[in-house]
């Protein structure tokens, strides 16, 4: 039985890069893989795939260039499921590639295959060679989740999708039902509604991503009706009738006593830790609600030499924090010394169209803290350079201490909010003020003028005086 310093289960995100920096460090690493290709969610089933896709669908549709000198440039024609699949499978292939390449260059070790806990520091793998069996000084979980399946639900993987499948599609719906309106849930609805497919969002609240400032979760509600998006709140499936010809309509009937038909049906609502192969019963390791692993902020599990990080134990289940969850477990582990914990603010990033990204506190969450806040704002069109890319829609909100005009928080919703919302990462996480980002020079034109025309918006309401950028 080979030894190891370490053995990392899963190749997403977390367990990459996990493996990758503690083989930078000098030690001796094992990582196993189940899937065919490297790169987990991030890469196969759900980051990278969705991103490509919502970027192609504004090619196609043409949408980058709406409205720009008062014409709609119609670009939009008839494109195949190939060619919309085109990029996505470019970007999954050569990004899995690099995450190979990257852990051979690293001279970490790569079995195939299913790994489960024999005891605690013996992992049995099990693959298309048969079985094999690794001992482990430490050990880290990185097995990602899945999407949830609940019952009544007919998952055909043909015409009713969860998120993993829809990646698969071999033709075009013309008309869809997406049930679930989280981040995964509405990416979705915009990218097929921009595709041309009508979509049907149904939600059980009687709002979108209430994680999100809901200002601008409305104003996404609101950019959805205009693209022509049916929005059923406040419900849920009762039964979905799935015909056997594909030349039939699907049959949804609601718990409100609505119904409709549609071509394709996704179920996008919830996510449960992968750990049903892992055996983590004998290891003895304590797992938690919706399969997850109960994890200390070390990313240690109770038995003290296993960690888990990524998806596989919960909240905030993102591409970006499980990478760094994987180096954070690393250098606990290895005593490395160089990241002890992750920050306390990080951003979130949402696909949609247009897109949300936000970081730090939102209105309400600034409300109900009792805080003395205010909240400012910025228009996309009245930047110059939202003028030149033809923005009609879009803008940034601040919120912001009325007494110390600390920025508490920044929510952007239009064209690339996901890149734009990093300066204001900085404001909160080093407690910038208004005048901090007054006395500072950007690139002109550039979108980065929103936070400028926010935090004089912000200032003009504590001062009374129309502030002039
Ligand atoms: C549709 C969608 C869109 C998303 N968009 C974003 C986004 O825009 N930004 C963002 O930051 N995050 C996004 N995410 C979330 C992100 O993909 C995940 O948070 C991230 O991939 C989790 O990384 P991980 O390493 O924990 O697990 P995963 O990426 O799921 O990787 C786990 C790996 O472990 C392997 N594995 C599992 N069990 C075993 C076993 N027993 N033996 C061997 N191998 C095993 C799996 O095959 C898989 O390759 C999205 C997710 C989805 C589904």
């Amino acid at each position: 039985m080979k030894n190891y310093d370490l053995i990392v289960i899963g190749t997403g995100p977390a367990g990459e890069k996990a493996a990758v920096k503690a083989a930078y460090f000098g030690h001796k690493v094992a990582i196993i893989e189940k899937a065919e290709k490297f790169g987990g969610a991030m890469v196969v089933t759900g980051t990278l795939p969705s991103k490509t896709l919502k970027e192609t669908s504004l090619y196609f549709s043409g949408k980058y260039e709406k409205g720009l000198y008062g014409i709609d440039r119609d670009l939009r024609h008839e494109a195949s499921v190939e060619d919309f699949m085109f990029r996505k499978n470019f970007v999954t292939k050569t990004e899995t590639e690099t995450i190979e390449t990257n852990l051979h260059r690293h001279e970490v070790d790569i079995y195939h295959g299913v790994a489960s806990f024999e005891d605690p520091h013996t992992i049995r793998i099990t693959g298309i060679k048969g079985e094999e069996k690794l001992y482990g000084e430490n050990i880290i979980i990185a097995t990602g989740s899945y999407p949830f399946h609940p019952p009544g639900i007919p998952f055909d993987g043909k015409r009713v999708h969860d998120s993993d499948t829809i990646l698969e599609i071999t033709r075009f719906p013309k008309s869809l039902c997406v049930v679930g309106a989280g981040v995964i849930g509405c990416e979705y609805t915009t990218i097929f509604s921009t595709m041309g497919t009508k979509v049907h969002l149904v939600n059980n609240k009687d709002e979108i991503l209430p994680f999100v400032d809901q200002e601008v979760a409305k104003g996404l509600v609101d950019s959805m009706r205009d693209s022509g998006v049916s929005i059923l709140f406040n419900t849920s499936i009762k039964e979905i009738s799935v015909p056997q010809s594909e030349d039939e309509m699907i049959k949804v009937f609601l718990e409100s006593g609505e119904s409709f038909e549609v071509d394709m049906f996704l179920f996008a609502a919830g996510r449960s830790g992968e750990i049903k192969d892992l055996a983590c019963e004998k290891a003895g390791i304590e797992t938690g609600k919706r399969e997850t692993i109960v994890v200390d902020k070390t990313y240690r599990t109770n038995v003290p030499h296993i960690y888990a990080v990524g998806d596989v134990i919960g909240f905030p289940a993102l591409a970006s924090t499980g990478a760094d969850q994987g180096r954070v477990a690393v250098a606990h582990i290895f005593k490395t010394m160089d990241l002890d914990h992750l920050p306390s603010f990080f951003p979130y990033g949402i696909y949609t169209v247009p897109e949300v990204s936000m970081v730090g506190m939102t209105e309400e969450q600034a409300k109900e803290k009792g805080i003395n806040y205010c909240a400012s704002k910025a228009r996309y069109p009245d930047m110059a350079r939202g003028k030149i890319m033809g923005a009609t829609a879009g803008f940034m909100k601040m919120v912001f201490d009325r007494d110390t005009l600390k920025i508490l928080g920044v929510h952007v919703i239009g064209h690339i909010a996901t890149e734009i919302v990093h300066y204001g990462l900085i404001l909160v996480e080093e407690e910038k003020n208004l005048y901090d980002v007054i006395g500072t020079v950007f690139n002109f034109p550039t979108l980065h003028d929103l936070y400028k025309y926010a935090a004089y918006d912000g200032l003009s309401t504590i001062t009374g005086h129309r502030v002039k950028p």
